[in-house]
């Protein structure tokens, strides 16, 4: 079975701008084909079905490197979410999964969840129960005694617990390793402080590549980026640079070790600018119907938000931006799923261009959770995961929010 895509626009994830009038050949769910429009044709079988997305820009699907999907992001506080059943956690999956394959995003990463919940979900997508992005699982994340997500129990104290737990997740289908090495929004956690030594994570950086998995370490506080950076982590989420009174203060010699070592950064922006709320309020406003409490409240919120972002504008003087992948964090808070655009347009509000947004979201997320021999860039021999978006999405970021087609290995699902 053979499948021809023709768009006015592509965007193959290896370059920062688009090409016009552009083909996919595609055979038994990979690549076959890629190039101008009527030299693809030409190359065509007889019985090959035809499809023709019009004015729409062609990309490879986009990846979301960090989600919580057993939580529903409507607001609720981390106590009441966590005081739902693991049953009615893994349909919250369920229902997740659809709303950010809807969203163009065709792989993600599920970055923890209480007990069997992550495994359950992936294990009902493989067999095709339920439809969803590619995924990822790391289970359930490994935290100290008391801290950030104790509540999906594999709390590991000590370079000894660390590696049981390592290894209990990998005999139970972790793809990668998720540690809190800082505490977060559970109650009682200090997001400003470190909660594992280096040597504790040494043990688990050494357990997990002992097994050929990646690790990520949730890293607001300043000291566990540090500690993250000494202990040879892959990827750092989160980044805030944060005091143990609870103050930003970016820190240049930190930021020339992170660019140095090249650990993978996830700064999460939209997670902690509330943006979903600031598009919400901007949008109210732009139909004239923002109420004055409201208007202050936006205000506050763009206020807040710039702190972040220039924490962010000033990192990226030292790192460099192919080591920058965007992450959601959806499920949490108010976070709900099907908006990594979102995280995109803050890229851009950063300082890169649209071109260099996408690529973070496609190519370079694809390398960072090592699936870059399969996904991440439209060429021959790659799984067809793609997304079409109305517009073109290297000169206008907004296009992102605009989707016109997914494909799932070369089969449309949207
Ligand atoms: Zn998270």
């Amino acid at each position: 079975m053979t499948t021809l895509i023709r768009a006015a626009r592509l965007a193959d994830g290896l370059s920062t701008s688009s090409q016009p009038n552009q083909a996919v050949l595609i055979s038994d769910g990979r690549i076959l084909a890629v190039g101008p429009a009527d030299t693809i044709a030409s190359q065509t079988p007889p019985d090959t079905e035809t499809i023709d997305l019009g004015d729409a820009t062609l990309t490879p699907g986009l990846i979301d490197g960090h989600t919580h999907l057993s939580l529903a992001g409507d607001g609720h506080s981390y106590v009441e979410m966590f005081s739902e059943s693991d049953e009615m956690m893994v349909l919250t999956g369920a229902y997740n999964l659809r709303r950010h394959l809807d969203a163009g995003i065709t792989t993600l990463r599920e970055h923890g969840a209480r007990n069997k919940v992550g495994f359950a979900i992936k294990e009902a997508l493989s067999r095709g129960y339920i439809a969803g992005p590619r995924m990822q699982v790391s289970g359930r994340p490994i935290t100290c005694s008391g801290g950030h997500f104790h509540m999906c129990n594999e709390v590991a104290d000590g370079p000894d617990e660390i590696r049981r737990s390592v290894r209990r997740l990998v005999h139970e289908g972790a793809d990668y390793i998720k540690i809190m090495t800082s505490g977060g929004g559970t109650a009682g956690t200090l997001p400003g402080r470190a909660s594992y030594s280096v040597e504790e994570l040494h043990a688990v950086v050494h357990e997990a590549h002992h097994f050929h998995r990646l690790t990520a370490a949730h890293c607001r506080a300043k000291e566990s980026m540090v500690r993250a950076v000494a202990a040879g982590i892959d990827l750092m989420e989160h980044a805030e640079f944060l005091d143990p009174d609870h103050e930003m203060r970016f820190d240049p010699d930190l930021a020339e070790k992170m660019a140095e070592c090249g650990i993978w950064i996830s700064p999460t922006l939209q997670a902690w600018t509330n943006y979903g709320r600031i598009v919400d309020l901007e949008q109210k406003r732009d139909r004239g119907e923002l109420s004055p409490a409201a208007a202050s409240q936006l205000q506050a919120l763009s206020d807040r938000a710039e702190k972040r972002l220039d924490i962010m504008r000033r990192m990226l003087d030292y790192c460099r931006i192919d080591r920058i992948v965007p992450g959601t964090d959806s499920g949490v808070g108010s976070l709900a799923f099907g908006h990594l655009d979102y995280d995109l347009r803050l890229l851009v509000k950063v300082g890169f261009t649209p071109g260099e947004a996408l690529l973070s979201a496609t190519r370079i997320s694809a390398e960072a959770i090592d699936m870059a021999d399969e996904l991440g860039t439209i060429e021959p021999g790659k799984i067809a995961d793609l997304a079409a978006f109305k517009g073109d999405p290297t000169k206008d970021v907004l296009a992102l929010s605009d989707v016109a087609a997914v494909f799932q290995a070369g089969v449309r699902v949207r």
